[in-house]
């Protein structure tokens, strides 16, 4: 597997494992009136995760848009749309896997997730990742990837390469808001799904006629 440039000085992220952990334990953890970051001061509420807590995939974003802030569940905006439509094109259903974000409440005007609101934020991501213990975690776009892999690399430096993540397969590709600006890339994207499939055992489904 290849080996990437961790990120100089970041914070560790392995921390110690606790016992009888759980995804309610980690949502009471956090809180529904959590100020633990600057995002709380603009978000409607926090969008935990959603789906199978013994999902074999978990796809990981970066954290909630305006969509997921008013209906508390993450991915269910225009990019949520083509998410679904990639796992049911992978023959799964969105109940099938488990979706989370690196930072839990909305980043205002939709901008990317602050190194101070990652760090903040993670350990409950990290926790949630050990919980689930999946067998393939895909991560959509740089924020997460760059997050789990500790690196600054350009995400096209490294997406569609597996990579260990605690015993986990760990992939990134890219997010689907981006697919939504570049749908050439969408091909692409199709390449690595089908490399997790592969991992999976998921069989390719004939197009009918
Ligand atoms: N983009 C993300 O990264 N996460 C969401 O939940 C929605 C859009």
């Amino acid at each position: 597997m290849p080996v990437i440039a961790p990120v100089v000085g970041a914070v560790s992220l392995f921390d110690e494992k606790i016992e009888n952990d759980s995804l309610p334990r980690i949502l009471a953890d956090i809180g529904p009136n959590c100020t633990r970051c600057k995002l709380h001061k603009a978000r409607k509420q926090v969008v935990f995760g959603v789906g199978n807590p013994k999902a074999e995939l978990v796809f990981v974003g970066e954290g909630p848009g305006a969509d997921e802030d008013a209906q508390g569940e993450p991915f269910v905006g225009r990019a949520g749309k083509l998410l679904t439509q990639m796992i049911e094109a992978m023959g799964l259903r969105r109940q099938d896997v488990y979706i989370a974000n690196v930072v839990k409440c909305r980043p205002p005007e939709n901008r990317l997730p602050e190194r101070d609101e990652i760090t903040t934020c993670s350990p409950y991501l990290l926790r949630q990742l050990a919980v689930i213990n999946p067998k393939v975690i895909v991560c959509l776009g740089a924020c997460s990837a760059q997050t789990l892999l500790q690196t600054n690399q350009g995400i096209s430096r490294f997406r569609g390469e597996w990579f260990d993540f605690r015993g986990a397969k760990l992939m990134a590709t890219y997010h689907p808001a981006y697919l939504l600006r570049n749908p050439a890339a969408k091909g692409e994207v199709w390449k690595d799904l089908q490399k997790v499939m592969t991992v999976l055992g998921l069989q390719l489904k004939k197009r009918s006629q």
